[in-house]
């Protein structure tokens, strides 16, 4: 069952006014399953005067009130989690099961902003002068833009509806067009559990005409955008004009460092699930394996093995472990690198080609010796492939790691803690796993440096991103 796709704009639900729409397509099927309705630029401006009157309501709303509502619109995300998580699978792909942790982790999220959003503590500071006191205050930065994409349609819009909300923000969301239902369908619990109108309000359009209006309204103080780093350049750009503050979640390429101290079938256990997982459509997967001389060929081995035995079918049948690829761009992508890796003279142990005619399927792709100037390595492959290189040296390792300009992820595996503190301290990157590819929950910082990004979100720090600091000096 399909959600029902429409726009939000101050507490309504209902078509774009100019009655233009775009399908959205099954990408296990490559049916059209629903038609998207698109706001108008009348739309958004109602949208933007929604969010304008909504923000001084909700920001002197008490913290513990917003939390209230918060917490409903986590149960009742958690009571629809099924339903909305079929509807995650029939616009994006991944396995149901895939999707209902994500609904799920997505009412965790919520959960845990409703808490925190009570502690935007500030602090007194001890003055110089006598009879002066210092006193530090935060305050919600104002109406929020925020902008996601379709590889995670529930946890991506949640982690910026949650901070806005939590901080006391109004919050204008737009949603990937090819995954709209599911943030539509946290919308709703968000607006059932009784948040007022206007605090929260949904779009869909051509994204750069959206993006454009919205983040050019003065209305608008903050950017939040997860997606590829050439749309969030552009964005920055815009938000530079009125300077707007942004929090930007880009592209990854991260690097999974195997030394010669571990168990190889234990690593080859550890990553194979992370790496297939929604088709490896995820900014932190893990997209380079550097495996020490003395493990590699049995690294190899292990890791084509059970990339043979995936179940690879459409997401709403039983027993699948990966989707089709969300999109058809994504598909040609993965043809494109493998030739490309082919030509640079890597081995394709397994995979490497488009799973039949119907649906963006493609097979877990294995693909061993690849060079260094092959353009898996150096470009985010955002799909099911796995390149596998050796390395002899910690040194020669840590230069292959940190020479692109991506910094989202990075993993290593060894059972030697003085090689564990030396590459999380060596690793340019904003989030590490050592021994775990389990570096994200909703309590913890999410972000990257260089070209992945900046700012966080989850944890303390994506609430931060939400507020501003204000600094009260008092003489009596
Ligand atoms: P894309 O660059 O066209 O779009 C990426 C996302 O940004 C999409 O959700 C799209 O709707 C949105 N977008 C595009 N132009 C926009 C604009 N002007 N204003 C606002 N939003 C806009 O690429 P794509 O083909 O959808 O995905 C390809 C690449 O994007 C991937 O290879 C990957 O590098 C990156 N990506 C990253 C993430 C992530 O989680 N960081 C998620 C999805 C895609």
């Amino acid at each position: 069952m399909y959600e029902k796709l429409e726009l939000l704009i101050d507490g309504e639900w209902r078509p774009g006014s100019d009655g233009k729409t775009e399908p959205v397509i099954n990408p296990a099927t490559e049916e059209t399953i629903a038609d998207l309705p698109h706001a108008s630029a009348q739309d958004l401006d109602h949208a933007l005067a929604a969010a304008e009157k909504a923000f001084p309501i909700w920001r002197d709303t008490a913290p513990y009130d917003r939390g209230k509502i918060m917490q409903k619109a986590a149960a009742i995300m958690r009571e629809r989690s099924k339903q909305i998580a079929e509807t995650l699978v029939l616009e994006e792909g991944k396995v149901f099961a895939e999707a209902h942790v994500e609904v799920l982790v997505s009412a965790d999220i919520t959960d845990w902003y409703a808490e925190e959003g009570k502690r935007t503590y500030g602090r007194i500071i001890p003055g110089r002068i006598p009879g002066m006191r210092q006193f530090v205050y935060k305050e919600p930065v104002g109406p929020v833009a925020a902008f996601t994409p379709w590889n995670f349609p529930a946890v991506t819009p949640i982690r910026k509806m949650a901070g806005a909300i939590a901080a006391g923000c109004s919050c204008i969301i737009k949603a990937s067009e090819e995954t709209p239902g599911t943030c539509i369908a946290l919308a709703r619990a968000f607006q059932d559990a009784g948040l007022p109108n206007g605090v929260l309000n949904v779009v869909f359009g051509v994204p750069a005409e959206v993006s454009k209006h919205v983040i050019a309204s003065p209305i608008i103080r903050k950017i939040s955008f997860t997606g590829s780093i050439a749309v969030g350049k552009l964005l920055m750009a815009q938000a530079a004009e009125g300077l707007k503050r942004t929090t930007m979640e880009l592209g990854g390429h991260s690097p999974v460092i195997v030394f010669d101290d571990t168990d190889v079938e234990q690593v080859v256990k550890a990553v194979v699930g992370g790496k297939y997982r929604n088709a490896g459509q995820v900014c932190i997967s893990p997209t380079r394996f550097y495996v020490q001389d003395a493990h590699y060929a049995k690294f190899v081995k292990s890791f084509t093995e059970t990339a043979k035995a995936m179940k690879v079918g459409n997401g709403m049948e039983e027993g699948m472990q990966m989707g089709p690829l969300a999109n058809p761009r994504r598909l040609e992508a993965m043809q494109e690198f493998v030739a490309d890796a082919r030509d640079h003279g890597a081995k394709i142990e397994t995979g490497g080609e488009r799973m039949g005619n119907n649906g963006f399927f493609f097979e877990p792709t294995v693909m061993s010796d690849v060079p260094d100037d092959a353009r898996v390595m150096y470009d985010e492959p955002f799909g099911p492939l796995a390149p596998i290189s050796r390395f002899k040296d910690f040194d020669e390792v840590m230069e292959k790691a940190n020479g692109l300009e991506y910094g989202l992820a990075a993993y290593a595996f060894t059972t030697s803690d003085k090689t564990a503190a030396a590459v999380s301290e060596k690793l340019q990157s904003g989030m590490v796993g050592v021994n775990s590819l389990a570096i994200s929950m909703p309590e913890t910082p999410f972000g990257g440096v260089k070209h992945s990004g900046h700012g966080s979100e989850g944890g303390i720090e994506g609430l931060e991103a939400y507020l501003n600091t204000k600094y009260v000096a008092q003489q009596s």
